[in-house]
């Protein structure tokens, strides 16, 4: 019997305890390479584009030899103004790469040894950026799509003579969301959070190429979909798939998503949800990376990415 490739060697290629006691030079430099690879990791001035700059070590500076810009390896990034070290960073990172089905903040801290606050806003930054990787993606070839309900759980009275339909709309707490999953056959991954399973035609209709051919559930508002795709349609009343029509691939990932909300994040709020889902679906399709390259993936996406006007100085309006 093959190994399953979690379980193999090959896997890991990066441990928390490489990390470290790699120490704080050797993780900034890893931040360093992948921020200005074109120049060999040496800093190139975000200001004025100069590749000569001096270095100020013991605050782990640059100042441009041109127009004396002082920045760091993280200015104008979304990891600007951190105060955690490199070395945490690169850890938070490790960790966050290492939980196949995510990781919540309060683990994070724990295993950081920072704040709550501070481990929910760097692991929403880190999601942030992945999620950047998708952003153009259009899909081509076989696209599954479907609908997964996440969210406004409503529980139930104790006494059973109090208990009432929670389907009705009138009892829903307005927090239930949808997340929508395009996702080719061997391919990648899109999300879309909406409040109705229908809006997800819209978004279909702008992710998927015209030339793609379709497949999706017995849902009567995937109707409208063949005005514009071909598609192929499999009733889960009668079978998972049949003669080649199947929604398996989107299931598989929403069974990640599911794990992922359920046994980790436990209540995810709806503004946030889209982040939970494009982190779940960035690990579908990066599922056969050992953790090493999905650290460097991570620090290579957090470098390029610039400040989020999300989660920049979030406490301090939110408390
Ligand atoms: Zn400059």
């Amino acid at each position: 019997m093959s190994t399953h490739f979690l379980l193999s060697a090959k896997a890991r290629s990066i441990s928390l305890r490489e990390v470290f006691c790699m120490g704080e030079e050797k993780a900034w430099d890893l931040f360093k390479q992948m921020r200005w690879p074109e120049n060999n990791g040496r800093p190139i001035c975000p200001r004025c584009g100069c590749t000569e700059a001096y270095d100020i070590a013991t605050r782990r500076k640059h100042k441009c030899k041109a127009c004396h810009h002082q920045f760091s390896v993280t200015s104008g990034t979304i990891l600007a103004s951190r105060k955690m070290s490199f070395t945490d960073l690169l850890a938070a990172i490790v960790i966050l790469v290492n939980g196949a089905k995510g990781i919540s903040a309060l683990q994070l801290c724990r295993d950081l040894d920072c704040q709550h606050k501070t481990a929910f806003v760097l692991a929403h930054k880190l999601r942030e950026a992945l999620a950047a990787e998708s952003k153009n993606r259009t899909l081509h070839g076989i696209v599954e799509v479907d609908g997964c309900y996440v969210g406004g759980h409503i529980r139930p009275a104790n006494m059973a003579k109090d208990r009432v339909d929670r389907r009705l709309a009138k009892y829903q707490t307005g927090k239930r969301r949808v997340v929508i999953v395009m996702r080719e056959r061997n391919g990648k991954t899109l999300t879309a959070v909406t409040k109705y399973e229908n809006e997800g035609i819209e978004i279909i209709k702008q992710r998927v190429s015209s030339c793609a051919i379709v497949h999706a559930d017995e849902a009567s508002h995937w109707d409208e979909l063949h005005g514009y795709f071909e598609v192929k349609r499999i009733n889960h009343q009668q079978a998972y798939s049949h003669l080649g029509a199947c929604t398996n691939w989107a299931e598989s990932f929403f069974s990640r998503l599911r794990l992922m909300v359920g046994g980790q994040h436990h209540h995810v709020s709806p503004q946030h949800l889209h982040q939970y889902a494009a982190h779940a679906a960035w690990m579908e399709d990066h599922r056969r990376d050992d953790n090493g390259k999905l650290a460097r993936n991570v620090v290579s996406s957090v470098m390029a990415h610039p400040v989020s006007r999300i989660w920049k100085g979030y406490w301090q309006r939110n408390i």
